[in-house]
């Protein structure tokens, strides 16, 4: 809890990051949101990794050994074969509990608006999952407006676009929104006046928080926290939204 809200942090990493050289285990995340705040924590592995699995493990027994306390996501090469992508996206649902999948364009080339990327969309109808996806740096694939065609295709998934779009294309993560209703947005790294730009348009029971990374999680909570907004609409963005999409 900070300042009487209840945090639900939909966009963490926990593992090893063979791009950036990060690093997160367990029992740091557990302090950082002890210090900050929040109650509840989703885990997906960092989008450039050694051994997907072992990533997926990870995150699996932090899960178990902290109940209430983490949810996990499953995020792995889409240019996998096929059946292995299947394969593993089971497992993590099915047998270790996991809650959403992500894609990170900028390192998984996969484009949305192409048939070719069904299988991802179709898997997470399948088991009943979200996806997830970058948007804002790695354009094109990262594009806000590219989820429209998927969010169609899939009118019963939602598709939660992290960062919305980021700062460059937050108005096309309005746009986004605007017209398909299962489009999520997630708002780390927006500044506040885009935060309120994006609340003027987009329900607060479609926007969530996140921190992305350890530094920016203190900044990312008091933004929200100190926005001209109801409490009930920062409730929804502190926790109701990911709860109810990650429904734990
Ligand atoms: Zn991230």
């Amino acid at each position: 809890m900070k300042d009487g809200f209840a945090i639900f942090d939909a966009h963490t990493h926990l593992g090893e990051a063979r791009h950036s050289g990060r690093s997160c285990s367990a029992d740091r995340m557990l302090a950082q949101m002890a210090g900050s705040g929040i109650d509840r924590s989703l885990l997906i592995p960092f989008p450039v990794v050694e051994d997907y699995r072992k990533q997926h493990d990870v995150i699996a027994a932090a899960v178990r050994a902290y109940p209430g306390r983490f949810a996990g996501a499953v995020c792995l090469n889409p240019f996998l074969p096929r059946q292995e992508f299947l394969d593993e996206v089971r497992r993590c649902v099915q047998e270790l509990g996991f809650c959403g999948i992500k894609l990170q364009p900028q390192y998984q080339a996969l484009n949305p608006i192409s048939a070719r990327s069904d299988f991802l969309f179709e898997a997470a109808c399948e088991h009943k999952i979200p996806v997830i996806w970058h948007t804002g740096t790695g354009a094109p694939f990262a594009l806000p407006s590219l989820l429209i065609a998927p969010a169609r295709r899939f009118p019963d998934l939602p598709i939660v676009l992290a960062h919305s779009g980021g700062s460059v294309y937050a108005l096309e993560a309005i746009v986004a929104a605007g017209v398909c209703p299962n489009i999520y947005l997630e708002l780390s790294s927006l500044m506040p006046h885009l935060v309120l730009e994006v609340m003027t348009h987009v329900p607060a029971s479609r926007l969530m928080i996140g921190s992305d990374l350890p530094e920016s999680v203190d900044a990312e909570i008091s933004k929200i926290i100190g926005l001209p907004v109801t409490d009930d609409q920062k409730r929804e963005v502190l926790w109701g939204t990911a709860s109810r999409l990650f429904g734990q």
